[in-house]
């Protein structure tokens, strides 16, 4: 490993489980994990479970096996431990407050008791309206006082009143505010749990993490993170924000992607048939771009070389099913005989009688499906006899007619009635045979019985292919059909 690396680099994926896992929040997971394996670092997964309202069950889940599915394997979390846990926040709820209370002692912090009453009538109509500090300089016997008589309580950030705060982000360079916009927020809730906005600092800081990467929504309220790092007096980490990710309607107007553009999860897209390898290079593609180079095709460990935080963009990038579509079409092509296989079959024992060769079926799809959802409808007309017009035997290329075609499959029904081996050799050289011994044009005969037995113009794989999926039986009927039909 080379020497510019920064091997104590350490990142972060620090999701609520608050529902499916957003393709948003997984390429924040990606980046996040390739930031820091780029440079020979650690990643950490920690479940951000605090705001008990908006629990899902499940959903951490949902967030463990996303990020085992797509090889995002972390080096400390749940379920792998780790000198830093636990790392479920609802499980160190001590510690929180616990460096509240450091902060009270410090006077970066303090008490309110502000009932929930009071804090309504500060509101407008609208619900808008700030706290107005009431509780800040409470004096210390009123505050014991209170204590002692078991008052509810929260714990408020003390926010400077003057002066502003800045850092620098790593994409979107130089963030200022004026401290006077800030609300001294709450960092301990009256049910004890901690804020997101305090305890994720708390949990960074104790975790060792030394870059924090999240989507953007965060980059002006990360200040008031920063004042909390100044107030503990440790050492601010590095802040990577990411720009969101937007999907574009019919119409061509673009918002956040949302569910109203298509699969917004990342169990959605494999449901909808996309390899979890294909999403992944796609995703990667989706705000960052590699150094000196076109390539698209990147394995994940190919990204864990090459990629790095200076390539990131601050440019909101559009999901592009379109081109998803196009790299799972690659991804399905590359894949080994064996583990297409693995894959495909489970669908063709579900979709296909017995009677059809499903193996060889599978076989011909390999190449010309882009996801394994399309495989129902390109099969359709081995399971069904689709209704068809004679227009489809005509050919310019091949000089097919309706008449011709009914001729050509009069005279081949009974040699393919006593064939004897049903495969596509030998039912391709049983057929040519048959075109010599009849003098009809090979093509000419191979685009009567293709048609007659797919009924419809477009296959994926020739005449004598087709009959192996469909087996003797079934091919030698829809002849028969088709001589009726003609
Ligand atoms: N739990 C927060 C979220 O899911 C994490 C934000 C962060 O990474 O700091 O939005």
């Amino acid at each position: 490993m080379s020497s510019d690396k920064n091997q104590n680099i350490k990142t972060r994926f620090a999701p609520s489980p608050t529902g499916f896992m957003h393709i948003g929040n997984l390429r924040t997971a990606l980046y996040s994990y390739l930031i820091s394996k780029s440079q020979g670092g650690k990643f950490i997964l920690r479940i951000e479970d605090t705001d008990q309202e908006r629990l899902v069950e499940g959903a951490a889940d949902v967030i463990i096996q996303t990020l085992k599915a797509t090889g995002i394997d972390y080096d400390e979390g749940p379920g792998v431990g780790g000198e830093n846990g636990p790392y479920v926040q609802s499980e160190r709820k001590e510690i929180y407050l616990e460096y509240a209370k450091k902060l009270v002692e410090s006077g970066h912090a303090y008490y309110c008791f502000c009932t929930a009453e009071r804090l309504k009538s500060l509101h407008d109509e609208n619900g808008f309206g700030g706290y107005d500090r009431h509780c800040r300089d409470l004096s210390k016997e009123e505050i014991e006082k209170n204590l002692a008589e078991g008052k509810p309580y929260v714990i408020r950030q003390k926010m400077p009143l003057t002066g502003t705060t800045s850092y620098v982000d790593e994409v979107y360079g130089e963030v200022s505010i004026d401290n006077s916009e800030l609300q001294d927020q709450i960092m301990i809730k009256a049910d004890g749990f901690p804020t997101y906005n305090f305890c994720h600092v708390v949990d960074d800081y104790l975790m060792g993490v030394t870059h924090v990467v999240r989507g953007n929504e965060y980059l002006t309220s990360t200040p008031k993170y920063c004042l909390l790092y100044d107030a503990f007096g440790w050492e601010r980490p590095h802040y990577v924000h990411l720009p969101l990710l937007m999907g574009k309607d019919e119409e061509g107007n673009v918002s956040k992607l949302s569910k109203r553009h298509g699969a917004a999860s990342f169990q959605d897209l494999v449901n909808d048939g996309y390899l979890p390898e294909a999403i992944i290079n796609y995703i990667a593609l989706l705000g960052w771009s590699p150094k000196e180079s076109t390539e698209e095709f990147f394995t994940m460990d190919e990204l864990k070389r090459v990629f790095s935080i200076d390539m990131l963009s601050k440019a909101p990038s559009v999901f592009d099913y379109e081109k998803l579509r196009w790299f799972n079409s690659e991804y399905i092509k590359k894949l080994p005989d064996n583990e297409y296989e693995a894959k495909v079959m489970p669908i063709m024992d579900e979709l296909c009688p017995g009677n059809i060769n499903k193996k060889k079926l599978g076989a011909l799809l390999h190449t010309r499906i882009s996801a394994f959802s399309e495989i129902k409808d390109q099969i359709a007309f081995v399971i069904n006899r689709l209704p068809m017009g004679q227009e489809l035997y005509t050919n310019k290329k091949n000089k097919t007619t309706p008449e011709l075609c009914k001729i050509i499959l009069e005279e081949c029904l009974p040699v393919l009635c006593d064939a004897t081996d049903w495969d596509n050799d030998s039912l391709f050289a049983l057929l040519k045979q048959f075109s010599a011994d009849t003098e009809r044009k090979a093509g000419a005969v191979m685009w009567a019985i293709r048609i007659a037995v797919a009924r419809q113009g477009i296959t994926p794989g020739g005449a004598t292919e087709i009959m192996e999926v469909l087996g003797k039986e079934e091919s030698v009927s829809r002849i028969k059909q088709a001589i009726e039909e003609l």
